[in-house]
């Protein structure tokens, strides 16, 4: 089953398993591996294939044909040990993108050194995450790299009722706004022309410190 688009996660934790079932939401084949039985039994029916297993054994792996793969994701996070033998597994192996949770910064830089191509900290980015959306009046947040961020947020007074074009939204908040959603409909993207409403939602754009402010203003 190792085809081009599938996928191996390894853990099926609460991390793994959400991570494995919105994969297979999206149509994406995928082999996930615990060493728990329950864990294995809970999501026979729900992923493409599920095995019990110990990742931490090459020969295992190797039945598994994990080798094949071209993507993998090391979704085990408490058991340090566990983690790091199979991302080094899974490295050794040559797979081309492997994806591994880290549980601290300690952890994050292990994987790292070993190769793992994507180390991800969900708890800490979470975090952060959720901090910004209890600020302001965010209602979603994300930052990208090189301090660049987007927020859904309700629009602030001085934009309302007046075209965006108008508005001085960029010259003034430093952020663009991309796209604007009327109540009752869908999203549609914001032009110079769009008059903005108190009750509307907005997808505001830009360096992140400029973002957080703009969601903050009343
Ligand atoms: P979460 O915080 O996302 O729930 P955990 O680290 O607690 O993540 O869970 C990791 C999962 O990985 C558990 O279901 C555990 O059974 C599984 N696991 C741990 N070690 C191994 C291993 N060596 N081989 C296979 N699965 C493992």
């Amino acid at each position: 089953m190792a085809g081009n688009d599938s996928v191996v996660v390894i853990g099926l934790g609460r991390f793994g398993r959400a991570l494995a079932l919105e994969l297979v939401d999206e149509e994406t084949e995928v082999l996930g591996i615990d060493e728990n039985p329950e864990v294995v039994q809970m999501l026979a029916r729900s992923l493409t294939h599920v095995v019990r297993a110990d990742s931490t054994k090459e020969e295992v792996l190797r039945q598994l044909a994990v080798h094949e793969f071209d993507r993998a994701v090391v979704a085990i996070g408490t058991d340090l040990e566990a983690s790091i033998l199979t991302a080094s597994l899974l490295i050794s192996f040559g797979i081309r993108d492997v994806w591994a949770k880290a549980i601290s910064e300690a952890h994050g830089r292990i994987l790292s050194q070993l190769g793992v191509h994507h180390v991800v900290y969900p708890e800490h980015d979470m975090g952060q995450r959720v901090a910004h959306l209890v600020r302001g009046r965010m209602m979603d947040y994300i930052e990208f790299e090189d301090d660049f961020a987007m927020v859904k947020t309700t629009p602030p007074a001085s934009v309302v009722g007046k075209r965006l074009g108008d508005s001085g939204v960029r010259t003034r908040h430093g952020v663009t706004v991309v796209a604007i959603k009327r109540p009752g409909q869908d999203f549609t993207y914001a032009t110079a022309d769009t008059v903005v409403e108190a009750d509307d939602t907005i997808i505001a754009a830009g360096r992140t410190r400029a973002t957080e402010h703009f969601s903050e203003l009343q």
